[in-house]
């Protein structure tokens, strides 16, 4: 399978045509993008860690009997995987407070949630991803009510599969971002799951091994993307 057209770049994230129509390649890159890209930077081997990560998770995730667009690793930055029209919204799973949670309700980070949240942001560069509720969904046309039902099943789901998944790592599972794709009428997970899109809190210790350290200026980031590489391939 080869590379023929660029069709579209992120900020982490190249996507390329391929001889069959309904498959894509899928190039992870090093670059680094925090707070709706005022800061930037790269992240050495970024790409070739998450591109191992993400697939590992994928291919766990497909054994549970969770749709996703994952077809296989082709190389070390390169995914082969289904062709989908992206849903646009970023659907967040919250298992406990952090990040944005903790500014919106001022919670202290780390506290304990009575049962796992789910949020919705409008994937709009321009106005910085804004939160939304499934009334705005509907209004704007972003997902059918039959589509929110779906995603809003799956994710939840992903999240119990993820949770066990990092668990038996010694990682506590705080919060993950997903995104969903349209594919031959179906709704499939598609995206990336990776230290990147996680917060992954080191059992215990509550050591970061995810992008906080990049956002926060912690250090150590190529170390902690290595090691939750290192766990999910042992
Ligand atoms: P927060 O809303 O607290 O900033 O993020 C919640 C979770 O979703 C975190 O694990 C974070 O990494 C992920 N997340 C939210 N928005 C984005 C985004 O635009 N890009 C990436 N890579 N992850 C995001």
């Amino acid at each position: 399978m080869n590379k023929i057209d660029k069709i579209y770049e992120g900020k982490a994230k190249i996507l390329y045509t391929t001889q069959d129509p309904d498959l894509l390649i899928q190039y992870f890159k090093d670059d680094a993008t925090a707070f709706n890209a005022a800061k930037k930077g790269t992240i050495h081997e970024k790409g070739i860690m998450n591109n191992r990560i993400a697939a590992k998770i994928f291919e766990y995730l497909a054994g549970c009997g969770i749709p996703t667009h994952f077809e296989r690793q082709l190389s070390d930055r390169e995914m082969l995987i289904k062709k989908v029209s992206i849903v646009p919204l970023e659907v967040i799973v919250r298992n406990r407070a952090a990040g944005t949670l903790c500014r919106l309700l001022g919670l202290a980070e780390g506290a304990a949630l009575a049962c796992p949240t789910l949020e919705f942001c409008y994937k709009n560069d321009a106005l910085g991803d804004p939160l939304v509720n499934e009334y705005h969904i509907r209004a704007l046309g972003l997902a059918t009510d039959e589509e929110m039902t779906k995603i809003s099943g799956l994710a939840l789901s992903i999240n119990g599969h993820l949770q066990a998944f990092f668990r038996k790592l010694n990682i506590e599972l705080i919060d993950f971002k997903l995104e969903f794709g349209r594919a031959k009428g179906d709704i499939i997970l598609a995206d990336e799951i990776s230290p990147d899109t996680c917060r992954l809190w080191e059992l215990g210790t509550g050591e970061k091994l995810d992008k906080d350290r990049f956002r926060r200026d912690l250090g150590n980031i190529e170390e902690a993307y290595q090691e939750v590489l290192r766990r999910v391939s042992a």
